[in-house]
């Protein structure tokens, strides 16, 4: 962990206009003159923000007395908001098919296991991208064991965003069908077929530190699975933990609220939200996460084995080891079972797109109207959805669906928070909390795409600029 606050040149390459540093050793940093959203709804124009040991210790208007003994950082024309918070990640996948055999089987070129061994070795390739994304916070939403380990080692690294984990997913599926994702014995997918299982499964996530439990689709019609999964969901309440669940479905969804699902990551896309649906998320205090660029970014992942992998990335943010596989992306056509329907493949794939578009944006627009919480979230990891990046797309989209880009900077970082159960320390900026924001050129009030103008992060104090790497 480094904690070179402020370097000289640091300053230098902010904004000219800086006070000069006093002689000892600053005790606060303070950030004058950006417009500031608090991710609460309340904006300050001029604004000051005091900042001392990581954490937040005063904000307001231009008014707000400086400490002497303080660095000040000249903001004036720029604009602050809380870092950001992808409230649906995965790091034991890579944004591209060799962490899903099942979309496209490129095992013989990498095999499955030296993938995950890698994605063990080295989450922090991500890590730096999600700063430099300006995501300060992922809640990792399924995968192996050593996912859950990332929310102590990156809790105090100032090189990587906070991390909620959940653990390995329970599924409906008979375990033979899942073992393809999985490293034996080292499994991220677990069949639920016995209460028992169950039980025991939420006492072990919960005492390895879980955020989360996850349910990955439910099967309303197997008797055995629901009764195993009520088993769970008791289990769950009574050892404090929280139920996640993924299902696409209404009557899915719907299922999983009454079992008490507090968050829901995917829209429901099979038919409208009804009143019921809502009352049930209200009175849960469910968040719901839409994901909508994950299904369009596996037809990207299809479509660029014939061409190129789009990748808006001016601040070279996305890690070497991604950038190289997916440049060679074209290399892995060979693996098209069907090279022949290959045309008619992606044509189906993109109509398919458009249909759940339709049917996503018309319900977040529902839950957006009905006032329950809606965390950003992208399901980054997935064939398609670069971990970082993905998350200007998913603003982007959250927009189109008819969301003001005003209410966007709450889902963009409070509901993420709430989500992780994290927002007593990140996730608004208020006195107390810890220093995690980020710096913009443009006003992301008035526009979604604005995100992309980050210039700068801070993560617990430390601000960095996000168009170089940070210094190792
Ligand atoms: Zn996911």
């Amino acid at each position: 962990m480094k904690r070179l606050i402020f370097s000289g040149i640091l300053a230098i390459t902010l904004l000219a206009g800086c006070t000069p540093g006093p002689k000892a050793e600053p005790t606060h940093t303070v950030l004058r003159g950006a417009t500031l959203f608090d991710g609460n709804g309340g904006t300050i124009a001029n604004s000051t923000v005091i900042i001392r040991d990581g954490r937040i210790e005063a904000l307001g208007g231009a008014d707000l007395e400086v400490p002497e003994n303080a660095e000040v950082i000249d903001l004036a024309g720029k604009y602050i908001t809380p870092g950001l918070v992808d409230a649906h990640v995965h790091f034991s996948q890579t944004g591209f098919f060799d962490g899903r055999p099942d979309a496209l089987d490129i095992r013989d070129s990498l095999p499955f296991d030296s993938v995950q061994a890698r994605q063990r070795r080295n989450p922090d390739r991500y890590f730096e991208t999600y700063l430099r994304s300006g995501v300060t916070a992922v809640y990792d939403v399924g995968g192996f064991d050593w996912t859950l380990d990332l929310q102590k080692s990156a809790e105090d690294d100032l090189d990587a965003p906070h991390v909620a984990a959940s653990g390995p997913l329970l599924t409906p599926f008979p375990q033979d069908r899942l073992d393809g994702f999985n490293v034996l014995p080292a499994r991220q997918m677990l069949a639920l077929d016995s209460e028992e299982f169950g039980r025991e499964y939420v006492q072990r996530n919960t005492a390895l530190g879980s955020t989360g439990i996850k349910i990955w689709s439910l099967n309303l019609k197997d008797t055995v699975f629901m009764k195993s999964l009520n088993a769970v969901a008791a289990e769950v309440r009574e050892q404090g933990n929280q139920l996640i669940v993924h299902a696409t479905s209404l009557d899915q969804a719907k299922e999983g609220l009454r079992l008490g699902a507090k968050v829901l990551v995917h829209s429901v896309d099979d038919q409208p939200v009804d009143e019921e649906f809502l009352q049930l998320a209200r009175a849960n205090g469910a968040v719901y996460c839409p994901t909508l660029v994950v299904v369009p970014g596996y037809t990207i992942a299809y479509r660029s084995i014939q061409g190129d992998f789009p990748m808006n990335d001016p601040n070279q943010v996305v890690d070497a080891d991604t950038r190289n596989l997916v440049e060679a992306s074209e290399s892995f056509f060979k693996y098209v079972p069907e090279p022949e329907n290959y045309p008619a493949m992606l044509k189906a794939s993109e109509q398919a797109d458009e249909t759940l578009k339709a049917a996503m944006y018309a319900n977040l627009m529902k839950v957006y109207e009905a006032g329950i919480p809606i965390a950003l979230s992208t399901d980054a990891g997935n064939p398609g959805t670069l971990h970082g990046i993905s998350v200007y797309d998913e603003l982007e989209a959250m927009q189109r669906a008819g969301i003001p880009a005003k209410d966007l900077i709450g889902m963009a970082t409070r509901s993420g928070a709430l989500a992780m159960r994290r927002l007593d320390d990140f996730g608004t900026l208020e006195p107390g909390k810890m220093a995690d924001l980020i710096v913009l050129d443009k006003d992301p009030s008035a526009d979604a795409a604005h995100f992309r103008s980050i210039t700068h992060v801070m993560r617990g104090g430390l601000l960095r600029p996000v168009d170089v790497a940070f210094e190792k």
